[in-house]
């Protein structure tokens, strides 16, 4: 043996053998699970011994959606997730020009924003943004990640200072006299994403390393993540160059699955055309699904609802893709076998993904399609149903419920607010569901997701009693989805998800027994040890 951990709490998230205190492993796999005795038996000269000291092991957590490359890039970024109104964003802003001695006339780019959480109670505008700096071109995102304001000097250098035409899937915010105010939604910030530098293979090989380091250190043995929303697809060459190059020359020490964002028929057909399918690759880097995304975010007010948001206007929400290119691109996929991921938040864009995976299914029977909807925020009770009946898989964010429970109490009525992050109603109707984070749209540590699933709190305990407390999962189900529900939505359940005899030995030691814990006191766990492919690649 390798490597032995003996006298835990293995949490082995497998039904054949629940519970046990040691495991063995050999070369990069889980070789046998049992007592203490059992397993200390196999020990041989050279065996590296792991005593847990009643800690927990569980299965390394995987999640299930992310965007890696975005948030190794945000780490160059003004971080504007903590500002409490528009005047902090402004000065942290300029603090950051300053501190870095940006050059006039450089991009400063900024993410992470909510004015959910501002006093003001709005968006900031290109005049805010002119304060913090009108020498600098300013781009700075919602938390989101589908809303963008900018300053002055950008809406001149992306050239619609007046009047701008309309953009398809998206939008230019305007005053009365059709002036821009810097808010930018959805397709049009594409306007200042296609000013930026492409980056080449060395750049993108050093930002996954980095990213890597962080989410080992948060327990993360798997991501699955979707990159091109980020880097656009003609950089998919490149990228999964920079991610192959990696795992050749064992520089990759997280597992990663690309979900791959093609939003037409052609850049699919190109994608296909280029012999690209799920499932390619090895043990570290993989191709996942196509990634479609069909609404914006509830946060946003741009998730596409049945009814109007409120009776003031008839404004639902924002439709990014038809449902003719949507129907197109599941058809394709699905033709040529690819799996397909769909971003759908509001119940019309959910009810629009699951009548085209119906469809889809009927006219290219697979065997085991694992059609998947990201996101799945709303749904009615019919909407359930027809996840159950159709067997579509949901990967939910739990760490979605503290970060957006007031925005969606003050955007949505209750009826609709009912049908918002209703969990333990999927985990009821048996629907498979699997957990992420959407980092970097929320933070990527899966024990605050599973803190978030048990309590419906954020880390502060609010809302007192936890959000829609009767949807709270178990601290069972909350693993499962982190573990079993992830490594199953990318067809590798068999590899991994679970401590079981001839898996990846990808594991996780926590600074406590997790199982015998109040649910309150998750968010004080530290992950002590990460272990990918029998290796120690993270210790605290
Ligand atoms: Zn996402």
């Amino acid at each position: 043996m390798d490597l032995i951990f003996h006298n835990g709490r293995i949490v082995t998230m497998d039904e054949e053998q629940e519970a046990a205190q040691a495991v063995a492993i050999k070369n990069d796999k889980i070789t046998s699970i049992g007592s203490n005795e059992q397993i200390l038996a196999l020990k041989e000269a050279g065996s590296e011994i792991i005593d847990l000291k009643g800690r927990a092991l569980l299965p390394g957590f995987n999640d299930s959606h992310m965007h890696l490359m975005e948030y190794a890039q945000n780490r160059t970024k003004v971080d504007l997730r903590h500002c409490k109104s528009v005047e902090e964003i402004i000065e942290t802003t300029r603090n950051f020009i300053n501190k870095r001695n940006i050059n006039k006339g450089e991009w400063v780019y900024g993410w992470g924003w909510d004015h959910g959480l501002f006093q003001e109670k709005r968006m900031p505008n290109r005049q805010d943004l002119d304060r913090a700096s009108s020498d600098h071109r300013i781009a700075i995102t919602r938390t989101c990640c589908h809303i963008m304001a900018v300053n002055t000097l950008t809406l001149q250098k992306i050239g619609i200072e007046q009047k701008p035409a309309a953009v398809e899937g998206g939008n230019v915010d305007t005053d009365e006299q059709g002036t821009p105010t810097g808010i930018l939604e959805e397709k049009a910030m594409k306007l200042v994403n296609d000013l930026k530098p492409p980056l080449d293979e060395e750049a993108l090989k050093d930002l996954i390393k980095q990213a890597a380091g962080d989410f080992l250190s948060a327990g993360l043995t798997s991501v699955q993540t979707d990159d091109l929303a980020f880097l656009g697809s003609d950089l998919m060459p490149v990228l999964t160059g920079a991610y192959q190059e990696l795992e050749s020359a064992g520089g990759l020490n997280l597992r990663v699955n690309l979900q791959c964002l093609l939003p037409s028929v052609e850049e699919l057909q190109a994608a296909l055309d280029r012999g690209y399918r799920t499932g390619q690759g090895g043990p570290y880097f993989k191709i996942g699904p196509l990634k479609l995304l069909t609404d914006g975010s509830l946060g946003g007010r741009t998730a596409l609802l049945s009814e109007p948001y409120d009776d003031s206007s008839p404004y639902q929400g924002v439709e990014v893709l038809s449902v003719k290119t949507l129907e197109a691109l599941v058809n394709l996929a699905s033709e040529r076998k690819m799996q397909v991921a769909t971003h759908a938040i509001g119940d019309l864009a959910v009810e629009r993904v699951l009548n085209a995976y119906e469809k889809a299914a009927r006219r290219y029977p697979q065997a085991d399609p694992r059609y998947r909807i990201i996101h799945a925020s709303m749904a009615t009770n019919e909407l359930l149903e027809r996840f159950k009946k159709l067997d579509i898989i949901a990967d939910i964010q739990p760490p979605f419920i503290p970060s957006d429970y007031i925005i969606v109490d003050w955007h949505l009525d209750e009826k609709r607010a009912s049908w918002t992050y209703r969990w333990k109603d999927f985990v009821k109707q048996g629907i498979k569901l699997s957990g992420g984070s959407d980092c970097p749209v929320d933070d990527y540590p899966p024990l605050e997701g599973v803190h978030a699933a048990v309590t419906r709190q954020d880390k502060k305990g609010n809302p007192p009693g936890g959000w829609h407390p009767d949807q709270c999962l178990s601290l069972k189900e909350a693993l499962y989805i982190y573990t079993m529900g992830s490594a199953y939505s990318s067809f590798e359940e068999n590899v991994k998800g679970s401590i079981t005899a001839g898996k990846f030995a990808d594991l996780v030691v926590l600074s406590d027994d997790i199982t015998s814990l109040e649910p309150d006191e998750i968010k004080n766990l530290q992950v002590d040890l990460t272990v990918v492919g029998g290796k120690i690649f993270y210790s605290r």
